[in-house]
């Protein structure tokens, strides 16, 4: 076992890049065992695409890797159903509200809608529910509340449409994403004009505002307002702006410093900057230790938007005959923090991989082999090498290298085999233990289809040899008014 001491001691070292330092650190839970996770949700005004579920299951690997070091994982992700504008610069609309308003629903109605749907998505993509999931418009005191604190700390202003943070108050503002703060200054009059002390300062409050017409002042009771979600403040009736939810909710239900906190690479100048701005002008400590982003998914190199046109869906990708975890194999293909270029062939290409990978297994025996709790040393060895790709920062393309590495070694017992593969996909979430039962190969269906023929035309000793014949591939037939099921069960009945 001399191996497998000095592989232990390297995988006892998580490595993950910190966007804050922009190092690859080792990595240790601020406090005992557990590991505090924040990952902003989506904003439910829509589904969401498949380049935002590339981030979610980045995340996943990344939760599934913590988990895998032995540690417990606190993973809270939020679900925004209100204050998230058209426009960063805190122009424009609610996105929750006009989208209701442009599909006849009540913006309470269109969020549940979306935020089911996209739990649906999660789901189908094998990506495991945060421990609390938790929506901006079930925290409104507490958002109030950090406002309150940031007013009393002298960080926040009042201009006619609502209440704002002063980022020149706050020294470090901007470190998280480089920002060059002069640059941004002589840069954008525009703003400043509008009557922001700084480029930079964002809403935290936004005051409803009647159309064409100007908010009450402070203390008045409410305007009639075209608005459904809208709440009294000490400033009047009105909306939290977009960043305050994620800080109001990750200090509401994890205790800081946070130990990692996700999004994609969109969020690192505003939504993470103003963030860690608002949490640490509030507290004085110290927000998160660790800040991760995924890159982006692009079509033809260029960024998935509605606005361009290449608005691809999860659901998008089933109506054209993908399995969702093909989707997931795919982003197997490219390590998180690098662009991943999507085509149809390149996910055919993945489906195609995914499928040789399960048929392989299944080949190997895998599906009808029972796992042991004594695996090979060669099974070990891999395990390390596994986890060692996986520890390097998430280094899932290196990772799945292993993977099938160690279904072509025929010098692996089937047991060992199977709990190595078992291991593995505790941090894949492949399925690759379960057997297919979405991919019925050609010929079998060809077979089911000849049998169906011989049923009709009353040939029945025919139709039973056929039956025997996709028994004995490891297929299950059961007829029923709607037509024949099959499914596949890795265990070939020998009938005949
Ligand atoms: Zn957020």
């Amino acid at each position: 076992m001399i191996y497998s001491r000095r592989q232990e001691s390297i995988t006892m070292s998580l490595k993950l890049y910190n966007t804050l330092t922009r190092k690859k650190e080792v990595f240790r839970p601020h406090k005992g065992n557990t590991v505090t996770l924040y990952t902003c949700g989506p904003t439910v005004y829509n589904f969401v695409h498949i380049g935002n579920l590339r981030t979610y299951v980045f995340e996943d690997f990344l939760k599934r890797t913590l988990l895998a070091q032995g540690w417990r994982v606190t993973h809270v992700m939020n679900i925004t159903d209100v204050g998230h504008l058209t426009d960063d610069a805190d122009d424009g609309e609610d996105k929750v509200e006009r989208a209701a308003a442009k599909q006849q629903m009540s913006a309470w109605q269109l969020s549940a809608f979306y935020t089911k749907a996209f739990e649906h998505d999660i789901a189908q993509l094998n990506i495991t529910p945060p421990m609390v999931w938790c929506k901006a418009t079930d925290y409104i005191q507490e958002q109030v509340k950090l406002i309150q604190t940031l007013e009393k700390k002298g960080v926040a202003y009042r201009l006619e449409d609502g209440i704002y943070f002063d980022t020149s108050q706050f020294p470090s503002y901007g470190r998280l994403a480089r920002l060059d703060m002069k640059g941004l200054k002589a840069g954008a009059r525009i703003e400043v004009a509008q009557g922001k002390r700084n480029p930079t300062d964002f809403a935290l409050w936004k005051l409803s505002t009647p159309q064409g017409t100007h908010p009450e002042p402070i203390g008045k009771s409410h305007p009639k307002t075209k608005r459904q979600m809208e709440w009294p403040s000490p400033w009047g009736v009105g909306f939290p702006g977009w960043h305050i939810e994620c800080s109001a909710m990750s200090m509401a239900l994890l205790k800081l410093p946070i130990d990692i906190h996700c999004g994609g690479i969109d969020h690192i100048p505003v939504h993470h900057t103003n963030e860690i701005a608002q949490s640490e002008a509030a507290t004085g400590k110290q927000f998160v230790r660790v800040w991760m982003h995924g890159a982006f998914l692009t079509i033809k190199k260029g960024k998935m938007a509605k606005s361009e046109g290449n608005f691809l869906t999860l659901s998008t990708l089933q109506d054209q005959g993908f399995d969702p975890l093909s989707y997931r194999y795919l982003l197997t293909t490219a390590h998180y923090r690098k662009a991943l270029d999507f085509s149809n062939q390149s996910l055919e290409a993945a489906q195609e991989s995914y499928r040789h990978l399960k048929n392989s297994l299944r080949q190997r025996g895998i599906f009808k082999t029972k796992t042991t709790k004594r695996p090979s040393s060669k099974a070990k060895k891999q395990w390390m090498a596994f986890l060692n790709a996986i520890n390097d920062d998430l280094n899932i393309p290196e990772a799945m290298a292993v993977v099938w590495q160690s279904v072509r070694m025929t010098a692996i017992d089937l047991p060992s085999l199977k709990w190595l593969i078992e291991e593995m996909d505790h941090i894949l979430g492949l399925d690759l233990t379960k057997p297919d039962h979405e991919a019925i190969p050609e010929d079998i269906q060809q077979m089911v289809a000849r049998r169906e023929q011989a049923r009709r035309d009353k040939q029945w000793t025919r139709a039973d040899e056929l039956r025997r014949l996709i028994e004995h591939s490891g297929y299950r037939i059961e007829d029923s008014s709607t037509g024949a099921r099959v499914t596949f069960t890795g265990r070939p009945h020998s009938t005949a």
